[in-house]
């Protein structure tokens, strides 16, 4: 084979891989658009296949159609939560640890920082005193982190078989795929950002198996406020 004729194989070769990952890429978009909007999940290990190898690439992709690079993580958020939402649900609360950020305390936290995370003082300023609470009672470990190099201490020095986690969607979106021996929950702040974050708290308790009565209408819309209803 001539050196020519090598080249051109070759090219051959590199534009059809290139179509190939364009294709993957805006299937994997639309697909993503459909389980965020009309909670239908289809080829859910292409979707973390496309996701967790062509993240930036994926990202750049989803700008240049001119949709919100966002989407990316938020479409690996659903998936992993509704693959795991099953196996989650059975798995015992003792076996299961929740992880807070530290981004939803208040601006007068008096919380210490120790070497497993911020120990909440229930001072009742934040709704973390509330999930940590709730957490404990129900039989969680429950970690208030001030960012992932605490996820890694967690888990070499505990033992879980299931996370759940709340959190931006991108911070959500990479631990649940560097925690994916485990089975992995998240909820997604309603306002991310570094301080004065926000959560739908009444989300993460129905993630942790808390049943809400249909009629108490206090229960709905509970956000970084502490919780006062008596019925969790
Ligand atoms: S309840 Fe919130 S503000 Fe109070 S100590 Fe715990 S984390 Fe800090």
């Amino acid at each position: 084979m001539s050196f020519a004729e090598f080249y051109q194989i070759f090219g051959q070769i590199v534009f059809l891989a290139g179509i190939s990952i364009l294709v993957l890429l805006s299937m994997t978009l639309i697909l993503g658009q459909k389980l965020i909007n009309e909670d239908r999940l289809m080829f859910p290990r292409l979707l973390i296949f496309t996701i967790d190898v062509f993240y930036g690439l994926f990202k750049k992709f989803a700008e240049n159609v001119g949709v919100d690079d966002k989407i990316v993580d938020q479409i690996g958020v659903e998936v992993r939560n509704k693959v795991n939402e099953k196996i989650f649900q059975r798995i015992r609360p003792q076996d299961k640890i929740l992880v807070l950020p530290h981004c939803l305390r208040n601006a007068e936290c008096e919380a210490t920082l120790e070497s497993s995370g911020l120990v909440c003082k229930n001072c009742n300023r934040c709704v973390i005193g509330v999930l940590k609470n709730k957490g404990e009672e129900l039989g969680y470990q429950v970690f208030i982190i001030p960012g992932s190099t605490f996820l890694k201490k967690i888990v070499e020095k505990n033992r879980f078989k299931a996370v759940l986690g709340v959190a931006c969607y991108q911070d959500l979106n990479l631990a649940m795929n560097k925690l994916s021996k485990f089975h992995c929950q998240g909820v997604p702040l309603l306002r991310d950002g570094c301080v004065n974050t926000k959560v739908d708290t009444r989300a993460v308790l129905e993630k942790m198996g808390v049943e809400f009565g249909k009629s108490n209408k206090l229960n709905k819309g509970c956000t970084t406020e502490p919780c006062t209803k008596k019925t969790l």
